[in-house]
């Protein structure tokens, strides 16, 4: 609660505004009387008799505002906070403990148990990983605006006074803290949603800092989810000078934390990084030192500076990225021939005519192109790109068949157990029309008329028991397997396959640069075929993939219907259970993906669990439900996965696991929990999962309380059902930066470099390819560095995806 004084101050700030401005009424959003009336019981004697101000004519008003300020003069004459924050001498920091850049986080004072998994979730376990957490941005406190300066749209800072906070909301679920801010030249609102202790934290009186995006509402501005921060004993904030970092924070990790550990990381552990840049590079291209480009972005002295720390962080991003792709490339095409591989057309003709379908005119193109590079001795690498649904599985197992026809193993990897696990039984169905086929749990063995013995397809997991495993690798070994389909266990030390020739990477943006490459090591040579629903801009796979070559499948399979999707809002989410409901009994089947709370598979399981629990004891007594997730043991994913297909389920309820991959034709709703938490892509790719039949399909996005840029998305996902215009979308909206730096772009995490850096990117190709051809080896004395920082990161490349 405020206390009177600061009530009094509030009041008289707010009437001294609305006389600025001529008694509209507009001061407080909703007008003064809402106001009035909630602070009315303990001023009476500051407001008098006032029934409504509302009703007031301006004369009446100026009369009724010169008298209540007459009474609270003595507010009056205190001085107004001064916008800016006093700046303070800067004290010296108490000596800091020795500690390594490889030391644990917890050796930094302040870092308690409660913050380690917070510090997690934002990537930080050693110190090293505190100089390395960039911040988002900076508020730049010289450049403070007054309320009466805000300009819509525009990101913003104003240091503000709180006036008051309510709390609103009527549906739960969904409630908003709202407040009314202020400072000399006028008031604003700002609104956060479901975030209660919000109004906790801004107790009426306190100075804050408030920045974001400011919105018009009904004429008047408003912060919609703005960051904030208290001013009230926040010395790091005073004592840190113009530009303050403001970091990626998290629930329960506020600001200041953040500031105050990464600031002793800082101090501590600066000193001890050396810069693995070679001299010459320096030289050649200006970049600043690695030392000062971290002191810089985190305390920058200018926005110039700034500007040059990030120009060289984002530099030794990419160059090291570049290194990589590079010498990879180097290393695979170096050792000279490829596998031309000889077609033999007929059984290819009969396995093609033999499908349920003829092939899309996109489909037969993009394979020609792929069966004229499987013919030539150098290793093809090629990447497809085409929409969720737009029938990649078949081109790939077609391209996997030649080889084997051929007398050579074909290999294919994908990103979750469950999607191996459909292909291995989608190759069996492919079959089933031209050839008799058995199964057992991994593998199958298909009589082919032109083959000399039966065609084997095998299934190789991680989860497979120790003793299966050896037995596979064994078989894989000899050559006894043709066509093998697995998780990244494929390139797990131990799998020999030795007459590989030609690898699919199946939604190849799932995986990182390395474990791509490393599948490729497993023969001599393979011909490497990606494929993708995600596409990245083509200048940039380009650069990124080095000589990579890329066809399009640009045209559905006939008949596909476009699948209606629905912004669903909270109160409706009984009419979409309803929705289910009702096709079950029409003899569909439906997918309930939960929310995605935590990029933990273990946390998420247990959630899905719950919601199972939960969904089949109230929601849908009377239905069938299935649960998948990813803590499963494998057999029991198969035996859900078997009983979804085969109609035994009518609701499966998984995790978002099944984001990729899975097909079932009968499957008529995609209902997604949480669809706030989800980016365009995700969401394009859940989508996908239905429509796959000849049944009118929906996907349903329920979604709580998205904010701005969440709606912005769901509506898109409404109206735009191609893949390619919604990843351009989705660079739109979220920005280059973000678009590179998350495992949708396929590219390894970048924290500093944005797909707009174009001019750093060819200056680190550049540089890359000058270092590498002057010391391929990098063994020179000057390069030293440079080779033991590169092979830290090649060895975090892999660790990052597996
Ligand atoms: P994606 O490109 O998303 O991997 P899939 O390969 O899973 O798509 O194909 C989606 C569905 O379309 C599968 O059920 C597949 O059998 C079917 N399909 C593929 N090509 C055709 C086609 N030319 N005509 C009709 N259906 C097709
Ligand atoms: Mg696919």
């Amino acid at each position: 609660m405020a206390t009177e004084n600061s009530k009094l101050e509030s009041l008289s700030k707010i009437l001294r505004q609305e006389k600025a401005v001529g008694f509209p009424d507009t001061t407080v959003i909703g007008g003064l009387d809402a106001f009035l009336q909630r602070w009315a019981a303990e001023l009476v004697p500051t407001l008098g008799e006032i029934r409504s101000y509302g009703v007031l004519t301006p004369q009446q008003r100026e009369k009724w505002v010169e008298a209540v300020l007459t009474r609270t003069r003595d507010g009056d004459k205190q001085p107004a906070p001064d916008a800016r924050p006093p700046r303070r001498r800067k004290t010296a920091n108490p000596p800091a403990p020795a500690m390594s850049l490889d030391d644990d986080v917890t050796r930094v004072r302040g870092v308690s148990t409660q913050y380690l998994s917070k510090l997690k979730r934002v990537g930080v376990e050693k110190v090293r990983d505190l100089l390395y957490l960039f911040p988002n941005r900076h508020n730049d406190f010289a450049n403070i605006r007054t309320v009466s300066q805000l300009q819509p749209g525009e990101d913003q800072t104003v240091v503000v006074t709180v006036w008051e906070t309510s709390e609103t909301g009527p549906v739960p679920r969904r409630r908003s803290t709202q407040a009314v801010l202020g400072d000399d030249t006028g008031n604003v609102r700002a609104i956060w949603f479901n975030q209660p202790w919000m109004a906790r934290n801004l107790k009426p009186g306190t100075q804050v800092v408030i920045s974001g995006k400011v919105n018009v509402f009904r004429g008047q501005f408003v912060f919609e989810s703005p960051e904030y921060e208290l001013l009230k004993g926040q010395d790091e904030l005073v004592h840190t000078g113009r530009l303050v970092p403001v970091y990626p924070s998290t629930e329960g990790l506020p600001q200041r934390t953040l500031r105050r550990v990464v600031k002793q990381a800082l101090d501590a552990g600066i000193s001890q990084v050396s810069d693995f840049l070679p001299d010459d590079i320096k030289h050649r291209t200006g970049l600043m030192g690695l030392k000062n480009a971290i002191a810089q972005a985190h305390y920058p002295d200018s926005v110039a500076d700034w500007n040059s720390a990030r120009r060289r962080l984002a530099f030794d991003e990419l160059f090291l990225m570049q290194l990589a792709v590079l010498t990879r490339k180097r290393d695979w095409q170096e050792e000279g021939r490829g596998i031309p591989i000889k077609i033999a057309s007929d059984p290819l003709e009969s396995f093609l005519n033999s499908l349920p379908f003829s092939l899309t005119g996109a489909q037969s193109r993009v394979l020609d192109e792929i069966l004229e590079r499987l013919q030539r001795d150098k290793p093809m690498s090629h990447l497809i790109q085409g929409d969720v649904g737009s029938g990649k599985t078949v081109v790939a197992v077609a391209a996997l068949l030649v080889a084997a026809f051929d007398g050579y193993q074909g290999a294919m990897m994908v990103p979750t157990e469950i999607l191996a696990e459909q292909h291995f039984v989608t190759i069996a169905r492919l079959f089933s029309a031209l050839s008799e086929s058995t199964r057992s749990e991994h593998l199958i063995s298909i009589q082919i008329d032109e083959f000399p013995r039966p065609l084997t397809v095998g299934l190789l997991l991680g989860s497979l028991s120790a003793k299966i495993k050896v037995d596979m690798h064994e078989r894989i070994g000899r050559g006894e397997i043709d066509l093998v389909v697995g998780t990244h266990a494929l390139i797990q030390a131990g799998v020999d396959i030795p007459r590989l020739a030609v690898v699919v990477v199946d939604e190849q943006h799932r995986f990182g640069v390395t474990q791509r490459g490393a599948l490729r090591e497993k023969g001599q040579r393979p011909h490497v075929l990606a494929m993708s629903a995600t596409p990245i801009p083509r200048s940039l796979a380009l650069t990124m993939y080095g000589d990579l070559d890329i066809s399009v499948i640009d045209e559905m399979p006939p008949g596909r219907q476009r699948i209606r999707t629905r912004w669903i809002e909270p109160d409706r989410r009984e009419a979409a259970y309803s929705f289910v409901r009702k096709e079950v009994e029409a003899g569909r089947q439906a997918f309930i993906v939960c929310p995605l709370i935590d990029e933990s598979e273990a946390i998420q399981s247990r959630a899905a669990v719950k919601e199972h629990e939960h969904l089949s004891a109230q929601v849908f007594p009377e239905l069938r439900l299935g649960l998948l997730h990813g803590r499963m043991a494998l057999a029991e994913k198969e035996q859900v996965m078997e009983r979804f297909q085969g109609g035994e389920l009518d609701i499966l309820v998984s995790t978002p696991v099944i984001e990729v991959g899975i097909d079932v034709a009968n499957a008529t709703v995609m209902l997604i929990d949480g669809a706030d938490r989800f980016g365009l892509s995700q969401l394009h790719q859940f989508r996908g999962r239905v429509g796959r039949g000849p049944h009118q399909s929906y996907c349903l996005l329920l979604a709580d309380s998205p904010g701005g840029e969440a709606r912005e998305r769901l509506r898109i996902v409404e109206r735009i059902h191609d893949g390619f215009q919604l990843a351009e979308e989705d660079l739109r909206i979220r920005g280059p930066g973000e678009y590179l730096g998350t495992r949708q772009s396929g590219l390894p995490t970048f924290k500093v470099a944005r797909i707009t850096d174009q001019e750093i990117l060819s200056l680190a190709r550049r540089e890359a390819t000058k270092v590498l051809e002057s010391d391929p080896g990098l063994t020179r004395q000057a390069n030293i560095a440079l080779a033991r920082h590169f092979q830290r990161y090649s060895s975090d490349l892999t660790s990052e995806m597996s």
